[in-house]
This record gives C-alpha cells, structure tokens and sequence, in this order.
C-alpha cells in the first residue's frame, strides 16, 4: 500500500531536500517534477500541486537548523523559483566559506551597483573599474573577471552580453540583507510586491513606481491602453511579451477549465500554443 503525502517528514520529504542542497534553485516546474520522483521512488503517494504543503513540512524540519525553502520569482521569466535559503547569517557572510574576503567586497560592490541602477543591470567594466577601490586586498583585472565568472557558475549572478544582473537565487538569499543595507534604495514591484531590479519605472517623477517586465507583460496583457496603475499616467515603455512558461500555465489551467468546449471559436493561437506546450511538458505524448 502506498503511504500518503502527509504532514510527517518521509523518505520522500528527504530525498527532496537532499537534491535541493545539491542545487542552488530550482524553478516550479523542476521542483514539482522533483517532488513527483521523489514520491515515486519512495513508494509515496503523489498528488498534483501540493508542492507548498510538502515543502512546508520541510520546513518546520529546518527552522531549528535555521534553513528555509523560500519561493521567489525569476525576473526574466515570472516563473516562481525554490530556493534553499541559510537564515543564519542575513548578509553574504554566508558565502565567506567558498569567497576571499576581498571577493565578497567586490561582489557587495556589485550589489551596491545593481540596487543604484534604474533597471537592475550593469556592465562588466563599471565592475572592473568599482575593483580599483578594494580596501581589503587589490585585484588583478583578470582575478576580477575569474571571480565573475565564478559568481555567475555559483548562481549569485546573471550575465548576458556582457551585463550583470542579480540572479533569482541571489535575490530569494539576499532581499532581506539588500533590504536592510539599502533601504532608501531599493523598491518593490507595484504587481507583486516583491523587491524589484530588472522592471519598467513610471515616467511620472512624482510617481516613479517599479513594476518588473514579467508583471508589466501580465498586467498589460489585455489593456488596450497602459497606464500606470499607481499614477494613471500613460504607461510609455515596450510592453514585453508574456513569457511562453508562463503562457503555457495558462494554457494548461485554460484547458482544464471548463470553457475547453467553448474555445473553439478563440482562433487557432491557443490551439497551437497549445499542441506546442504539450510537446514540451509530454514530449512522449505527441
Ligand atoms: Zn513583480
Ligand atoms: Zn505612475
């Protein structure tokens, strides 16, 4: 007989965080896979989208050992990501095992950088150039660069042509440090809530709220014209496309809804976005 999804730490409930330990964050549709395998090998019985239940009796394991499972989102993709957070140490002293001291001031340098940018990003060169002011130990141009890269293989930053943003793992880690150390800096996204740095800001000086790309694509979607949702102002930026993870969820729920009988008359995109999804989520079901 199968046990059931309950509220006792199980096999399964270990074998889960055992992977998370061994990946810095995982996004909802891994971690929901992840759970799936882990009820399976553990003879467990699995159900669908209870993926915050199961995660909460890990967590009432951890808080003595003061870890967390924390969800954030992913500001490329709006997907919802898990991370395994250490509650101990609020600041990057948490990294001090794998970093040299001077490294963690250029990289909470970095920090300081990206939270004092309009949109979260910032060049490799404004780095290089913030490394000549080190007070712990100088680098080398090129020990800087390794150090980068090292920050982007750890999965504490993003890099893309050559700009630096915040990854989703650093953001669910560090908004309470970055929190506390820029206060007066940082701003949340006026969708979610949740501490924005790659977002669109309102023209409006008065205004100037923070909504990020992800939400301004959700909350736009089907707005014939954007305004601010704070000022009402004309909203002036691109609006970005929804993206397809996001799109696919939608379509998922959209399907099982009832409304799959009436959707015939919607045109053919969905249809089509949807065989697409199905290849992607079922690639053995085509
Ligand atoms: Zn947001
Ligand atoms: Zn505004």
């Amino acid at each position: 007989m199968k046990a059931k999804m309950s509220q006792q730490m199980g096999d399964s409930h270990r074998r889960f965080l055992q992977t998370m330990m061994g990946c810095a964050v995982l996004t909802g549709r891994e971690a929901e896979s992840l759970l799936r395998y882990c009820c399976e090998a553990h003879n467990t019985q699995y159900v669908p989208h209870k993926l915050d239940d199961f995660i909460n009796t890990i967590n009432s394991k951890l808080q003595p050992l003061f870890m967390q499972i924390r969800k954030g989102m992913c500001e490329d993709s709006g997907e919802q990501c898990y991370a395994l957070v250490n509650m101990s140490q609020s600041d990057i002293t948490r990294m001090s095992s794998d970093y040299a001291d001077n490294e963690l001031e250029l990289f909470r340098k970095t920090i300081e950088l990206i939270v004092g940018s309009e949109n979260g990003r910032i060049s490799s060169t404004d780095i290089l150039n913030s490394a000549d002011s080190l007070t712990t130990k100088k680098m080398k141009k090129s020990e800087s660069e390794q150090l980068l890269n090292r920050l982007v293989n750890d999965k504490w930053l993003n890099e893309n042509q050559g700009e630096y943003t915040l990854s989703t793992r650093c953001i669910i880690e560090m908004e309470q440090y970055i929190h506390t150390m820029y206060e007066d800096q940082v701003k949340k996204c006026q969708i979610c809530h949740h501490i924005a740095f790659q977002c669109q800001i309102c023209d409006n000086p008065a205004c100037g709220i923070k909504i990020h790309n992800p939400c301004v694509a959700r909350f736009f979607k089907e707005k014939t014209e954007p305004r601010c949702p704070a000022c009402g102002e004309f909203w002036p930026h691109e609006i970005p496309s929804v993206h397809i993870d996001q799109l696919i969820r939608e379509i998922i729920m959209f399907r099982s809804s009832r409304e799959v009988r009436q959707s015939r008359q919607r045109g053919l995109r969905r249809e089509r976005l949807f065989d697409l999804s199905t290849q992607m989520l079922f690639p053995h079901h085509s």
